[in-house]
């Protein structure tokens, strides 16, 4: 194994002519999935850049042995899950492939938000009140593979936020009512959209007794949410967007739904990172736009569409600082360890939880 701390002095010129090296002798054999909140300097190597969805779907049909997967953990258990299915398995005759994080330590405070024995005490909380049958439990999918086994277990599905009202309006053509986890934001805001009503709407407070609902309540809701959120989008402010649309008359708001449901009432619309990067992309030269997702894509569109003016809705820069734990050096210490045999921060999921979060994850594909 290769020692990281060589790596830490070495020029960016010099790190990516040896990324070039490693990627030439690997050739179709190693592919480079990148998140769109990742810095540049990864973005730009990268093989793809998507969201959630394009991501999971981009890891499923790759033919690839190995992915490195700049991102966070989450998204790396869904592509392990994903690319090593028992057919694919077969099909390399007999190999996994291999899925490689940047840095282990790079999670998602949301999707630790909930655990399997937390979602597990919350199902056992509402047998004794309501009938559990009647609800579809659905998953954003940032969340761990074990919160996605709990969902597959139950007749339930993963959702991004691309595909949220599309997943929740399928669950409930088939049963009355949806569990939601672990992003009440995202869960509150698709809801809303379908016509369900504000009462018939309940937030879960997580570690509580009825999650500090009364019985009435969780009898009368069509969705239960559990109240997680991710810190990076609540950070947009009410008092910053009404200033840039006073300053600057017939401007636009367009903001993720992971936001709070009082920051998206002031929008013009909402949508997944692709979809915000859509709106400014086709928006008309001269536009001037306010986007409220993670700070280093924001700064990404303002700096790539010199024609618009992009600006962020909040005080202070939101980033990621678990999106932004990839680094040059790291990419360049993978991969020449995978290249040596040595493949270092390799993401595995147990195959009885990657059964069960298969079931739930069918629904992205
Ligand atoms: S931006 Fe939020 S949801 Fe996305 S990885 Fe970071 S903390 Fe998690």
């Amino acid at each position: 194994m290769r020692n990281f701390s060589d790596y830490a002095e070495l020029s960016a010129d010099e790190l990516r002519a040896r990324i070039a090296a490693v990627r030439a002798a690997a050739g179709d054999r190693l592919v480079v999935l990148a998140h769109y909140y990742v810095p540049d300097e990864v973005v730009d190597l990268a093989d793809f850049v998507g969201d959630s969805l394009g991501l999971a779907k981009q890891a499923a049909a790759s033919p690839a042995e190995a992915v490195l997967f700049c991102g966070v953990k989450f998204m790396l258990e869904t592509a392990d899950v994903l690319m090593n299915r028992p057919d694919k398995i077969a099909a390399r005759g007999g190999r996994r492939a291999v899925v490689m994080a940047l840095d282990l330590s790079a999670g998602c405070p949301m999707a630790d938000m909930i655990t399997a024995e937390q979602a597990e005490d919350w199902k056992r909380q509402l047998d004794e009140l309501v009938d559990f049958s009647e609800f579809t439990p659905i998953t954003y999918v940032n969340s761990s593979s074990e919160t996605k086994a709990f969902c597959g277990r139950f007749g339930g599905k993963v959702c991004t936020s691309a595909n949220a009202e599309k997943v929740v309006r399928e669950a409930l053509a088939n049963r009355p009512k949806v569990l939601f986890m672990p992003d009440s934001r995202l869960g509150r805001t698709t809801c809303l959209t379908l016509g369900i009503a504000p009462e018939e709407i309940v937030t879960w407070r997580p570690n509580k007794p009825l999650g500090l609902a009364t019985p009435e309540e969780i009898k009368r809701a069509r969705a239960i949410l559990w109240d997680g959120c991710c810190p990076v989008h609540q950070r947009f402010s009410a008092s910053v967007v009404k200033k840039i649309k006073r300053d600057n008359p017939g401007s636009q708001f367009w903001v993720h739904p992971e936001a709070p449901r009082d920051i998206v009432d002031l929008s013009d619309g909402y949508g997944s990172t692709t979809k915000l990067i859509d709106v400014v992309s086709k928006a008309e030269p001269g536009s001037v736009l306010a986007i409220g997702t993670e700070w280093k894509l924001v700064d990404r569109l303002r700096r790539r569409n010199p024609d618009k003016t992009v600006l962020f809705p909040a005080e202070e820069p939101s980033k990621c600082v678990n999106m932004g734990k990839s680094t040059l050096a790291k990419v360049a210490w993978v991969l020449e360890n995978w290249l040596d045999g040595e493949p270092t921060n390799v993401v595995t999921t147990p195959a009885e939880v990657a059964e069960d979060a298969y079931r739930a994850l069918e629904s992205l594909l």
